[in-house]
């Protein structure tokens, strides 16, 4: 990257001098025909002036040796084009002009001009005609050179001020993409410890960067604390199979206990069930795997259906439920709210005390759908409210595990809550009760 900057800034510097000498040569030779135009012009005009073609006679011409060593060629010719006298070549030699442009212009506007390519490689003929007082023409030309060696004329000193202008160029690249690359390799490298953008427009960029590097690592951290604690998890209900079957198999036993042993085998069997769905529930919501079919569902419906299948569970610890509220419906994924209704209020009969009570209500207000879950539990000590949506974590483990918990229910309601741009606030008091209340 930083060989490709620099290239490019050298390339750009080579470019830019090769455009600016092109431009200034051909600004030169610009002004370099307009000079000669000048010149032809001025030197036309004194001829004129000074009345010295109409009043000299044409032997009087030819036999002016001054007239031979000018350096303009200088043709006079009748009106019609008829050459009457030429310092360079015998005026009877030559045919009539009459056609040429530059005299075709000077018989309309009393002067004509006309460049003409030379025999000689890359040199032109300036013409300048003017009509004399007398009505004769009088021509005068030069031959100077043409834009293309002009161009080659300046040629060396553009090229030297190409190199020049290119090493200048090259040494500022060089020092300019240091500048430039240096910092960020510098905050590459360092991009765990705490470093400070060289340059402000490097802010959004390493903050960015260094955002996204430290969730990579807490993800990367999640999933190991999450298989830690997952297997953690999964081996406890399994040891305690595998010890009950091995009492079943190496011992003689009264029914009575080898009912407990099963009854234990099947309630741990039950729990790696449970905890294994809750696993595999959350995995999917993590990676995002679910089919996001989201369909109109009405709240108070899910929740009426729900309760009346924990009525059971409620009824056998003594607790009562009740659903208050109005028909409310939502754009969300039905199976996941439902599970999201059914974590908290299972959560509100379990860490109950006998004789408690659960209430849901679901309304809407101010446009917000409502959904809250109040117990008047045990309650949920406040230094836990953070902790208490991370993955296995129990505020009460003996609690949990006693009634089927697996410490992943919640994590799993903060995540369905989430997927429907939700949010979820808790209130609780140790020993008075919870109130949690999600907002969609
Ligand atoms: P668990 O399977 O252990 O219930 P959750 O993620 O559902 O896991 O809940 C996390 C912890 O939060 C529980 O272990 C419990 O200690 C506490 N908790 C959750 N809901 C309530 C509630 N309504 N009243 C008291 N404590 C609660």
């Amino acid at each position: 990257m930083t060989e490709k900057i620099y290239f490019r800034f050298v390339f750009m510097t080579i470019l830019v001098a090769m455009l600016v000498t092109t431009c200034g040569a051909i600004a030169y030779y610009t002004l370099f025909e307009k000079q000669v135009h000048e010149d032809m012009q001025v030197t036309a005009q004194i001829f004129k002036d000074t009345e010295f073609f109409q009043t000299a006679d044409i032997s009087q011409l030819e036999n002016n040796t001054k007239l031979k060593d000018e350096k303009l060629r200088i043709t006079l010719m009748e009106w019609n084009g008829t050459v009457l006298f030429d310092n360079t070549v015998s005026a009877k030699s030559m045919e009539n002009h009459g056609d040429r442009p530059e005299i075709i212009a000077a018989l309309e506007n009393g002067w004509g001009e006309k460049i003409r390519k030379s025999d000689t490689l890359g040199r032109v003929d300036y013409y300048y005609a003017i009509v004399l007082n007398d009505g004769r023409i009088l021509r005068i030309s030069k031959e100077v050179d043409g834009l293309f060696i002009v161009i080659m004329a300046v040629m060396p000193y553009c090229g030297a001020i190409i190199i020049i202008v290119s090493i200048i160029g090259a040494v500022v690249a060089k020092l300019l993409t240091n500048r430039l690359m240096t910092p960020i390799l510098q905050v590459a490298e360092n991009i765990d410890g705490e470093m400070d953008a060289p340059y402000p427009e490097l802010y959004p960029f390493i903050s960015k960067i260094r955002k996204q590097h430290d969730q990579v690592l807490e993800s990367a951290q999640r999933v190991r604390d999450f298989s830690a604690n997952a297997s953690h998890e999964l081996k406890t209900p399994l040891t305690a199979i595998s010890g009950y079957a091995q009492l079943i198999q190496t011992s003689e036993l009264e029914p009575d206990r080898l009912q407990h042993f099963s009854q234990e085998i099947d309630k741990n069997a039950n729990r790696l069930l449970k905890l294994i769905d809750d696993i595999i529930e959350l995995s999917n919501l993590d990676a995002g795997e679910l089919e996001t079919q989201f369909e109109t569902v009405d709240l108070y419906e899910l929740a009426k259906d729900e309760l009346e299948i924990l009525k059971i569970n409620a009824d056998n610890r003594n607790i009562s439920l009740k659903l208050e509220g109005e028909s409310t419906r939502l754009l969300g994924q039905r199976d996941l709210l439902t599970e999201l209704i059914d974590n908290l209020v299972e959560n509100s009969i379990r860490y109950n005390n006998p004789g408690g009570h659960v209430s849901v209500k679901i309304f809407e207000a101010r446009g917000r759908k409502q959904l809250i879950v109040e117990d008047d539990g045990i309650g949920i000590p406040s230094e836990d409210f953070d902790r208490i949506f991370e993955r296995f974590y129990r505020v009460d483990k003996s609690r949990s595990k006693a009634t089927g918990g697996t410490g992943l229910g919640l994590s799993i309601v903060k995540h369905i809550v989430e997927l429907h741009d939700g949010s979820i606030h808790l209130e609780s008091r140790l020993g008075e009760g919870t109130k949690i209340t999600v907002i969609f």
